[in-house]
């Protein structure tokens, strides 16, 4: 064993050195320009030097030069500092030695890893876990999220060393953590008159979802594009800063194909005309249920829908009997950033057939929406908000507005690029609000988002935004000024998507397991899993996190009972199962189930001005409806039982979807 692992290192070192790649005696430093959703925030700097004689230092006696990789990530987003240092040592042919990493790789997410190789063990400590011994398989990795950038370039090193296998499993994992890699060849970055030759790959598993990396002809990592806190998250080297968008064009179309063939593993189980029967039907009216009803769907609309005997099936139809099981109408997300792929079957397998997106980057979200308008991709229904902030060094992204003049041009790039809303973010001025939402209107978009530093909701509602995220009320249901607020909202008829379930998601007491709330956790993939594990607020008790959540159920409640449309969203969270939460925590706050469910079905469809094609399951409606195995009516929780999703009338297997992106179904 141990002299096969000898003639293994060499053999890896002289393929090495063939590779073209550094000799281990010499340094090899790199700087990574970090940037968020393509505003660039901040740098990472590693260097990759010789670390001895393994011999003196390996507890398996294995001889070799080793290498030690450091790691200094750092970033200023939106006001707040972030940094991780890491440390990875590995043999020559990049067999990880130990591996630690600390310090935190977004704003809410905490990283702290330590782990040793012994043997063929690993001693592994992760997030203030006690430390537990894995076995570790022949090949593996050390790898904790995306960042920082460079490990990953020595886990791709690894790879092309170790006769690239299909699956790679990395420590530290929940309890085991696998990572799929491809190549996805050769392309040439052009800057000027510059070409630099790059060779590209996706990783899948580090984080949820794949990732597009880039290393150059010596190895050196050149660009990666992957998702932090759920947005794009990029990282250029300095001297091909100028290709950012190169590069995001050109990882957007290696993802939309990779959906593409997604899709083509998941074809609908039925389109065109078909005939659902017996299913208890809900429509989303105010009408009561009708049990045993039968839908005719015909070329992705609804021909008509009612009782077994109001509607005969017509003679050659087929049917497809869901007796037992209860039809609902697609469910809507209102505050989503669909930044990945895997959003789309993700949706879909939770029933949700149209979301809108609240912020992301320009190239990806065009590019995906159209593929799924046109059919080459799975996914939901796109409807886009265009995210508009004031400039300066804390602005979120790279579409800003200084005067109104610049408004005015974001406001009509959006339009153009088939935009239906705009999204005014945090530093947007006031008088620049009131120039955005006339010109948003002159054209006939809405406007959404947060309210601005410096306004409230109501000046916010005032000044003619026709929807608002996030719960931004301060103060108590049924105080005066509470009421005050929600009379104005009223009036002015503005939208409120509260996101509850995301302030319970970040805001449940550290101790408190998220599972307790959300079930759906125990679905997801390592990656998320181990995300997820970190969130929540610390200093805060489980009765006072809970109180705070009832505060705004609460204020939830009020808006409902006033006449405010209530739609949800939850600004992604766990993936889909987050939608399920949202609906369930309206019944919490005191809506009806049907209320709840309306929330996320006929209100939203108002709000976007669509009620006359979706929204509820009625003659003439697109056929976008969720097949779910028990009553929501009866017991909310039974929204978590989709079986089959219907899209424009084409039909998905649920359970399908979500092990296409790695979820349990
Ligand atoms: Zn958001």
């Amino acid at each position: 064993m141990r002299a096969m692992r000898i003639a293994l290192s060499l053999a890896a070192l002289g393929s090495l050195l063939a590779f073209g790649q550094p000799a281990p005696a010499s340094i090899e430093r790199g700087t990574l320009r970090l940037h968020y959703v393509q505003k660039p925030i901040g740098y990472e700097r590693y260097e990759v030097t010789p670390d001895g004689d393994l011999s003196s230092q390996s507890a398996n006696g294995a001889k070799g030069e080793a290498v030690k990789l450091t790691a200094d990530f750092d970033f200023t987003d939106r006001g707040g500092r972030v940094q991780l240092a890491a440390t990875l040592r590995a043999r020559a042919d990049f067999t990880p030695i130990s591996f630690q990493a600390k310090g935190k790789s977004y704003r809410f997410v905490n990283v702290d890893s330590d782990v040793r190789v012994e043997g063929s063990d690993a001693v592994v400590r992760a997030d203030g876990a006690v430390e537990s011994r894995v076995t570790l398989p022949a090949q593996f990795f050390t790898v904790d999220g995306y960042a920082p950038f460079s490990a990953q370039m020595l886990l791709l090193r690894y790879w092309k060393l170790h006769g690239q296998p299909r699956v790679l499993r990395t420590v530290p994992g929940q309890p085991t953590n696998d990572v799929f890699i491809e190549a996805r060849g050769r392309e040439a970055i052009r800057i000027g008159e510059k070409v630099t030759t790059l060779e590209r790959f996706a990783i899948d598993g580090v984080v949820w979802g794949r990732e597009t990396l880039w290393l150059d002809e010596r190895g050196s990592l050149a660009a990666a594009i992957t998702r932090a806190g759920g947005l794009s998250f990029e990282a250029v080297r300095e001297d091909l800063e100028p290709a950012l968008v190169q590069f995001v064009q050109r990882a957007t179309r290696d993802r939309i194909s990779d959906l593409e063939s997604i899709t083509r593993g998941n074809a609908p189980l039925k389109s065109g005309s078909y005939a659902m029967v017996g299913a208890t039907i809900v429509d989303g009216t105010n009408r009561p249920p009708v049990p045993d009803g039968v839908v005719l769907v015909r070329d992705g609309r609804i021909a008509d829908a009612g009782s077994r005997a109001a509607v005969p099936v017509p003679d050659g139809v087929p049917t497809v009997d869901v007796s037992g099981k209860t039809l609902v109408p697609g469910l809507w997300d209102m505050h989503t950033h669909v930044t990945q792929i895997e959003w789309a079957p993700v949706y879909l397998a939770s029933g949700v057939t149209t979301v809108r997106d609240m912020g992301n980057e320009f190239e990806f979200i065009t590019m995906l929406r159209d593929a799924i308008a046109s059919k080459r991709a799975l996914g939901p229904r796109l409807l886009l908000a265009g995210l508009v902030d004031g400039p300066g060094p804390n602005a979120f992204g790279v579409n800003y507005a200084a005067t109104p003049d610049e408004a005015k041009q974001a406001v009509g790039r959006y339009h153009d690029a088939g935009f239906q809303q705009i999204k005014i973010y945090s530093l947007i001025t006031p008088p620049l609000v009131e120039a955005i939402c006339a010109e948003a209107h002159r054209l006939g978009m809405t406007v959404t988002g947060h309210v601005p530093n410096g306004m409230t909701i109501d000046q916010a509602a005032t000044a003619g935004m026709d929807q608002i995220a996030h719960l931004a009320i301060r103060g108590e249901a049924g105080s005066d000024e509470v009421n005050r607020i929600i009379g104005v909202l009223r009036d002015r008829k503005t939208v409120i998507d509260p996101t509850q379930s995301w302030n319970e998601l970040l805001g449940h007491a550290a101790g408190t397991p998220i599972a307790a709330f959300q079930p759906g956790v125990a679905k997801i993939p390592p990656p998320l899993n181990r995300l997820f594990s970190n969130a929540g607020a610390a200093g805060i008790d489980a009765a006072a996190a809970r109180a705070r959540l009832e505060r705004g159920l609460r204020i939830v409640k009020a808006l409902h009972d006033a006449g405010v449309p209530v739609v949800a969203g939850t600004d992604e969270g766990i993936p889909g199962h987050s939608v399920h939460r949202e609906i369930e925590l309206y019944v919490e706050a005191g809506l009806t189930p049907l209320q709840a469910l309306q929330a996320a079905t006929i209100v939203p469809a108002r709000a976007m001005k669509l009620d006359g094609e979706l929204g509820t399951i009625e003659k003439g409606k697109r056929a976008d409806m969720v097949v779910l195995n028990a009553n929501p009516l009866e017991r909310i929780q039974n929204i978590r039982s989709a079986r089959w999703t219907i899209v424009d009338g084409r039909v998905y297997d649920t359970q399908a979807l979500w092990r296409s992106v790695r979820f349990q179904p």
